[in-house]
């Protein structure tokens, strides 16, 4: 069975991970979704919550688990057997970080991790986390960048803030 560990933040996911999601699914028997926990950032959601917000979004795709993760991915992907990393790439300006956390990782899994890139759907190219906050925060239309259910969370998390 060949499986591959999709890493991010996912704060909140958008359409755009959403997009990644679905075509990985379709190449791998079993994709991972690994929310990143990291205690050193300050995410508008909180791990669990992002978790669940995968899982729904997800529900009707049978070869996709969701869990949440801390730590060097190297080590997460260790801990599972998988080395198939699956990252999105949306433009030139993705691409240098982007190969160089794919050289660290397979450095530190003894050249064992590789990482694979889809390119982004064009619809999406423009969608990030941060735009859709930024967006929410100011009560803007989300409609073509998250599930209605995550607009709503949104909506109501900026709220609470303000
Ligand atoms: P990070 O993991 O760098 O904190 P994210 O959680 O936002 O960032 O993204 C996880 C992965 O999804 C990254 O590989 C990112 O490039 C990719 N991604 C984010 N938005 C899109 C999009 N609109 N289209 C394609 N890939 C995307």
């Amino acid at each position: 069975m060949k499986s591959a560990i999709y890493p991010g933040t996912f704060d909140p996911m958008t359409y755009g991970h959403l997009d990644i999601i679905k075509r990985a699914a379709n190449i791998f028997d079993e994709l991972i979704v690994g929310v990143l926990d990291n205690k050193e950032k300050t995410p508008l959601f909180s791990a669990d919550v992002r978790v669940n917000i995968l899982k729904e979004a997800t529900k009707d795709l049978p070869n996709v688990k969701v869990e949440s993760f801390g730590g060097l991915l190297s080590d997460y992907c260790k801990s599972k057997g998988i080395y198939v990393v699956v990252r999105g790439l949306r433009a030139v300006t993705d691409f240098e970080y982007e190969l160089q956390m794919s050289q660290i990782n397979r450095k530190l899994s003894d050249n064992k991790l590789d990482t694979v890139y889809f390119n982004t759907s064009l619809k999406y190219s423009y969608l990030s986390s941060s735009s859709v906050k930024q967006i929410a925060q100011f009560g803007g239309d989300l409609t073509d960048f998250v599930p209605d259910f995550v607009a709503d969370m949104l909506l109501e998390k900026f709220d609470q803030k303000n």
